[in-house]
């Protein structure tokens, strides 16, 4: 099925309420993510949509995580080991703060540019589990650089080669990843960001089947972790200018910059992008002009499709990074707590530094159960759709409030130039926007893990809307008079079109299928509401958890069944309307990542150790607290408000005509996509 044709129900949703833009991006996005589920075929449904529609996980499942990452512990320790040795040597970092070349050969003498890769091409043949320890024990001492750098080589880098590479491909390149050779994936351009399907860079096939790619201008690739001279890349690029479809190519990038001359027909550059965050990595803009790439690197694959594969590790490792981060800042924070005096005493002794410190502990332990949880998750084959995206968000969230929360405990040190809590937080807040920005994979989220209920029970509603925005000639009516809702207001303002699409949904065969799982769903509700009066340790299920945790493993179980009636409420209510109602759907998402969240808390330290229940007992209370805060259908009334309220200042935004900052001038940006390629 190519993109084009791989129409999901979102995306018809979309066409139907007459978003045609966001549809074809959105279908084409949804066809590459259809292509990778073809490619990893998962055995089980995803967790997050069992926790809401059932069947229920075992617990055995949910503490699979806290298994793997008890079972891999300490075999970080070669890498980790030689990477501390060369920053207690001094040699980790250059005068200007960059990952220095002494460090980079020491770790990699112990394979950790090739962990992950197999003994046969000479990696280490270690598992992403172990991948995540050593992820989490760099970021967690001061060598978060490292960790980003080999999380891109492993992740994006030998990933795509190792899942979509041909054989000799991987004969040729894995060796060289492997031995250190830095190695980047190229899709970002300076014209195109999260809208992955619209890159513009482009091959053109010559007489002999070899290509010249042209990343020229707006398509100069930008912010390219990884990328340096003489190293390797996973390139992002149509087949053909007009093409639509989207190939990969691997290429090692020369040793230095080229320019068109008499023995060279093409040219090539690679710059700093200039970007203040992964200061100590290589990050590079990328120009191409009819550069040379043999027909043996075309990676036999759709190139977003191969990213979206590839981000599903990514994720993981940005999470299990998040964890190491923050336990650094709650070593840091406290150790200083501990010595500073403050108002009556040290600083440890009062409560909100406490609270602080807590919550970075408690960031910490939800960034690593969400971590180990996820990959094993993975690695049991079962759909990590849902749970990477909601693992990725939860973590980047928890990295920038623990941020927020050492830096109100080390007040003016936490500002100190060279201090590894200094030099975290601009990573910190770019784990929220890179692998995927936080809300909108969020939304994303919601969307995986309710499409089977959807498919099944509500596309009739989308059938009859569509219908009943059909023009007489057959055509859409326009999409400002189309109806996204068929409710008491449509059938007042719109009854000719609105009261025949009711009576069309009433005798809908559909329609009493969900009238069937409304009755089958609240009876078994109903049947279930006694046991509420049971504690919890009453259940076999939440005995597996020491008694501290129990109750709120099932607040967060019970809380997560009802958000599949939450969901059914905004869909009968907004309708196609939800199309574009993302402050619901993003709502919803962070429902379910604080719930889902807690769940994982409570059963990482149920095979823990006496203060890491603690911790567990405190961040589920703080999750719980988040989640009480957030109202859905019983705050519908100022959700609406809300949503009026934004799309007032939005359009006021969008015609420029705010008067409170009417008399500044925006500053230009960096890389404006509006230049001229040259
Ligand atoms: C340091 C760094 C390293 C990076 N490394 C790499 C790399 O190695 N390889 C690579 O290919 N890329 C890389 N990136 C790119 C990164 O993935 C992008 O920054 C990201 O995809 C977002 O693109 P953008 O910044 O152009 O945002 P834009 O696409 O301009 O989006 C701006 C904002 O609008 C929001 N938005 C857009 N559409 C919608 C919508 N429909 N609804 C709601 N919100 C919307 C987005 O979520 C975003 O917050 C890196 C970026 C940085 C800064």
């Amino acid at each position: 099925m190519t993109a084009a044709t791989d129409h999901s129900t979102a995306a018809r949703a979309l066409a139907a309420a007459g978003d045609s833009e966001s549809a074809r991006d959105v279908a084409a996005l949804d066809g590459a993510a259809r292509g990778v589920e073809r490619k990893l075929k998962p055995a089980r449904s995803g967790l997050v949509e069992r926790l809401l529609y059932g069947p229920a996980p075992s617990t055995a499942e949910l503490q699979a995580g806290a298994a793997l990452a008890r079972r891999i512990a300490g075999s970080e320790a070669a890498v980790v080991d030689a990477a501390l040795g060369s920053l207690a040597r001094g040699e980790a970092f250059t005068a200007d703060a960059r990952l220095s070349a002494a460090l980079r050969r020491t770790v990699a003498a112990e394979k950790a540019f090739g962990y992950t890769v197999p003994a046969a091409f000479g990696g280490a043949g270690a598992s992403y589990g172990e991948l995540a320890a050593v992820e989490e024990a760099l970021a967690g001492n001061g060598l978060g650089p490292l960790a980003v750098e080999i999380s891109g080589q492993l992740t994006i880098g030998a990933g795509s080669l190792l899942a979509y590479g041909d054989e000799r491909q991987q004969r040729i390149f894995l060796p060289l990843v492997a031995e250190g050779r830095p190695t980047a994936f190229g899709l970002t351009e300076v014209g195109v960001g999260v809208n992955a399907k619209k890159v513009q860079a482009y091959v053109e096939q010559q007489a002999d089947g070899d290509y010249r790619l042209f990343a020229e201008g707006p398509a100069n690739k930008l912010w390219i972790t990884n990328a340096v001279h003489g190293g390797l890349i996973g390139i992002v690029a149509r087949l053909g200018r007009q093409s639509q479809q989207l190939g990969l190519f691997i290429v090692e990038l020369p040793a230095a910059d080229v320019a068109l001359d008499a023995v060279h027909d093409y040219e090539f550059r690679c710059e700093p992008s200039r970007v203040a965050a992964f200061v100590a990595n290589f990050n590079s803009r990328l120009h191409f002009r009819n550069f040379p790439i043999p027909k043996a690197n075309r990676i036999p694959a759709d190139g977003v499709e191969v990213l979206f594969y590839c981000l599903r590790m990514g994720r993981c490792m940005l999470a299990a990074m998040a964890a190491g981060y923050q336990r650094m800042l709650a070593r840091d924070a406290s150790h200083y707590a501990r010595q500073r005096i403050g108002v009556g005493g040290p600083v440890i002794r009062h409560e909100v530094p406490r609270l602080n410190l807590g919550r970075i502990l408690g960031g910490a332990l939800q960034s690593r159960a969400l971590a180990y949880l996820s990959l094993q998750q993975d690695a049991d084959g079962v759909d990590l759709a849902g749970l990477r995206d909601l693992t990725k968000s939860a973590a980047a969230g928890a990295g920038v409030e623990s941020m927020l929360a050492c830096e109100h405990v080390l007040g003016g040190r936490a500002f100190h130039g060279g201090s590894r809590v200094n030099d975290a937080r601009v990573n910190l807040h770019l784990f929220g926007v890179v692998e995927g920005e936080d809300d909108l994979i969020l939304m994303g989220m919601v969307r995986d893990v309710t499409q089977r209920f959807v498919e099944r029970y509500l596309s009739p509603l989308l059938g009859v809307i569509d219908a009943a925005n059909t023009a007489r000639d057959g055509g859409k009516l326009p999409p400002e008079r189309r109806l996204l809702r068929i409710g008491p207001a449509a059938i007042v303002r719109h009854p000719a079109r609105a009261l025949p699409a009711l009576l069309r949904l009433v005798v809908q065969p559909k329609l009493w299928l969900l009238g069937g799982w409304v009755a089958v769903n609240a009876v078994a509700d109903l049947v279930r509401l006694p046991l509420r009066l049971l504690p919890a340790g009453a259940f076999a299920r939440y005995r597996a958890l020491p008694p501290l945790l129990r109750r709120h493993a099932r607040y967060a179980e019970r809380k997560l069944k009802m958000l599949r009636w939450t969901y059914l409420g905004l869909g009968l209510f907004y309708q196609l309307e939800l199309t574009r109602a993302q402050i619901p759907l993003q709502r919803l998402g962070k429902c379910i990542e604080h719930l889902v969240s807690m769940l994982a808390v409570c059963h990482h330290a149920a095979l823990g150790d006496e203060t890491t229940r603690e911790i567990a007992a405190l961040q589920a209370q703080l999750l719980r607290d988040k989640y009480r805060a957030l109202r859905l259908v019983s705050g519908l009334r100022a959700m609406q408000r809300t949503r009026r309220s934004v799309a007032a200042v939005g359009a006021s935004l969008e015609a420029d005509r705010c008067s409170l900052i009417a008399d500044i001038e925006p500053q230009p940006f960096g890389h404006p996509w509006d230049e001229r390629p040259g």
